[in-house]
């Protein structure tokens, strides 16, 4: 493999300075964790953005030098500028891998590249949920069992208004009989999206090893793959590649 990864992890890192629970579980933050797990893997090389940098820290030149843009937001979805979302939709279509964790479901970046409400049902109960593999031959499955559970997480519940997925990798079930599409994958242009669920910012989910498995295999699947077309924004009339003569 030519270079390492390049991963941006960003985080809207506003709970963690607000809620005692959170700043306590995560003193660096959830971007701070998740680059933290990342970078102890060889092939990986991490940096952080968060909402209240400058450009909230998605400038063209950090997206230029990002394969792979993981996402978690929450509180401050509506704070997150258009023009940012304009650009990391730009970089997606244009091959750079996108990871939407837990909430960010609702964030305007991930609506942006899904066009549905990706609304669902949710309910913080602290509740077990199992995450069945549903996909085993996928990439992002790689080294986990039939399924593995989380002890308390936050519930999100059918129905998830998203498009239909090219692979639904995960279905979750919760001890409050619920089922959700808790990892699902989706081609945008040249770029690969993947959502997964977990990771509400009051329980140590981010700690935990399958989880972490899961984003570690994720990161490489998103990763872009050099290709035939540099800009799929350019268009071109084109001339045949074989002479003809069209009948009369
Ligand atoms: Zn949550």
């Amino acid at each position: 493999m030519a270079g390492k990864i390049r991963v941006t992890v960003w985080n809207e890192f506003r709970h963690e300075k607000t809620d005692k629970v959170v700043a306590d579980l995560y003193p660096e933050g959830i971007h701070g964790q998740i680059a933290k797990f990342l970078s102890e893997d060889v092939d990986i090389a991490t940096q952080t953005a968060t909402l209240d940098q400058p450009d909230h820290g998605l400038t063209d030149a950090v997206l230029d030098g990002t394969d792979v843009l993981i996402w978690w937001g929450h509180m401050a979805h509506g704070e997150v500028q258009d023009y940012i979302v304009d650009r990391v939709q730009k970089h997606v279509l244009n091959g750079m891998g996108l990871i939407v964790l837990h909430s960010g479901h609702l964030s305007k970046v991930f609506r942006r590249m899904m066009g549905t409400n990706c609304s669902l049902k949710w309910r913080e109960a602290g509740e077990r949920e199992r995450l069945w593999v549903t996909d085993p031959g996928h990439p992002i499955t790689a080294g986990l069992g039939e399924y593995f559970e989380i002890p308390h997480v936050e519930m999100y519940g059918e129905y998830f208004d998203i498009p239909t997925p090219d692979s639904t990798v995960f279905v979750s079930w919760f001890q409050g009989g619920e089922v959700f599409r808790s990892g699902v994958t989706f081609h945008r242009g040249k770029g690969k999206v993947f959502y997964f669920r977990p990771g509400h910012e009051t329980f140590p989910i981010f700690y935990q090893e399958e989880v972490q498995l899961v984003i570690r295999n994720a990161v490489r699947w998103a990763a872009p793959v050099a290709g035939p077309y540099t800009d799929l924004s350019l268009t071109a009339n084109y001339k045949p590649n074989e002479s003809f003569q069209v009948a009369e």
